[in-house]
């Protein structure tokens, strides 16, 4: 048998990351999220238009950067959120919405309003938590964004009837719903396997 010393046992114990357990209800969030974005519609930008939202934002087309940070862009992330208390803002996908965005202010920020949540000290990946130095020059920049030009805001219980509107986020619900069932029967499968196995192995869920 290997002897680890308690120095090498930290470092090794240090040097691991169980991958995180899975639950069903865990995925409301990605659920309730896909619900409102299959209904976002999205409009392609002019080469003009985007010109001018780099031109706002001070980035240069040849390199671009995350317009809350400005490590490299990876994508564009939505500056007002889609989704707010599980149903849609109103606000679509289009370039009045759209910033270029890192992977970890993209993720970081989810559904948040982006004024709060870059001057956040509790977001792991703010750029105020990260101690990003011309945070408030980025800002400044954004706000400019905003005033750039009005984003469309639709009205999807006025447009397609309020009927129909609340018919699809009743679907909505039973999918949730069902994900609850669907939670308590993995929850007596994992509590026989952790039997078998002689360890419990489901830490609480996330959501
Ligand atoms: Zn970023």
């Amino acid at each position: 048998m290997t002897c680890i010393d308690e120095a090498r046992e930290k470092l090794l114990l240090a040097a691991f990351r169980l991958p995180q357990a899975q639950t069903v209800s865990g995925r409301k969030t990605t659920i309730t999220n896909a619900f409102v974005c299959s209904v976002i519609p999205s409009i392609q930008p002019s080469a003009a238009d985007i010109e001018q939202a780099l031109a706002i934002l001070a980035i240069d087309p040849c390199d671009m950067r995350c317009a809350y940070c400005g490590d490299r862009s990876t994508s564009f992330d939505h500056l007002r959120p889609l989704v707010l208390n599980r149903r849609p803002t109103g606000y679509i996908t289009e370039i009045a919405n759209l910033v270029p965005s890192c992977g970890r202010c993209n993720s970081s920020k989810g559904n948040q309003s982006w004024r709060t949540w870059m001057v956040s000290v509790t977001a792991t990946h703010s750029p105020t938590k990260r101690g990003i130095a011309d945070t408030a020059r980025r800002m400044a920049l954004l706000e400019r964004y905003e005033q750039w030009r009005a984003p469309i805001r639709i009205d999807f219980a006025a447009m397609i009837g309020k009927e129909e509107w609340e018919r699809y986020w009743s679907r909505c619900e039973a999918v949730i719903e069902e994900m609850r069932r669907c939670e308590d029967d993995a929850d007596v499968i994992n509590a026989r396997v952790a039997q078998f196995m002689g360890q419990s192995s489901r830490p609480a869920s996330p959501d």
